[in-house]
Order: structure tokens, then C-alpha cells, then sequence
């Protein structure tokens, strides 16, 4: 068994208007090591309170702590109240129908 835990907050891009979203990251998994190449059986598959991490002779724990904080981001971080880049200044918007009704009024 391995137990990651990471704690920490970093700093997202909000997807509506690409500004800093601070994220408190909490990542807290324990993966059971089995052989690469080793088979679990349905069960073990189908059990979503555990975690296998196939290795290899070799681990490369730096790498394991990315993935595991990656797969714990977000899909789509923003802010709770934020707005499109610049749409606040964008003034009234133009009904493009008015001209029409102001063309029927009128005489050929
Ligand atoms: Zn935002």
C-alpha cells in the first residue's frame, strides 16, 4: 500500500474570465501496489473505494504525486461571481428588429 497526501493551494485559471482562482487542494489516497502486467479480478475492478497502481521495478513518486494532484483539479475552476472579459462595458445592445419597425411605418 502507498499512501499519497498532499495539501496546499494553488492557484487556477478561471474559465470565464482567466483570472487567478485559488484552489485548496486535498488530495488523500492510499493505492494498493500490484505487478504491471498482473490481473485484478472483476470484483477488485468494480470496488470504487480502492485504488491500484500498477508498478513496475521501478517508481517515480514525483510522477505519481502529479498525476494524482491533476486528477484531483477541477475540470472547469471559476469564480463564484465573475463576469466575460469586458461584456460588463458593452453598453446596450441594439435590437436588430427596431430598424425594421421603423421602415413599416413609413410610406414607399
Ligand atoms: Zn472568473
Amino acid at each position: 500500500m502507498l499512501h499519497v497526501a498532499v495539501s496546499g493551494t494553488i492557484s487556477l485559471a478561471c474559465q470565464r474570465c482567466l483570472g487567478s482562482v485559488p484552489y485548496d487542494l486535498e488530495v488523500d489516497n492510499l493505492l494498493e501496489l500490484v505487478p504491471e502486467g498482473g490481473e485484478l479480478s472483476q470484483d477488485e475492478l468494480e470496488d470504487d473505494t480502492r485504488d491500484f497502481l500498477p508498478v513496475a521495478r521501478e517508481l517515480i513518486v514525483a510522477d505519481l504525486v502529479e498525476d494524482e494532484i491533476l486528477l484531483s483539479l477541477p475540470v472547469a475552476p471559476r469564480h463564484e461571481k465573475c463576469g466575460l472579459p469586458g461584456l460588463a462595458n458593452a453598453g446596450e445592445r441594439i435590437n436588430p428588429f427596431a430598424v425594421l419597425s421603423e421602415l413599416k411605418g413609413k410610406p414607399n
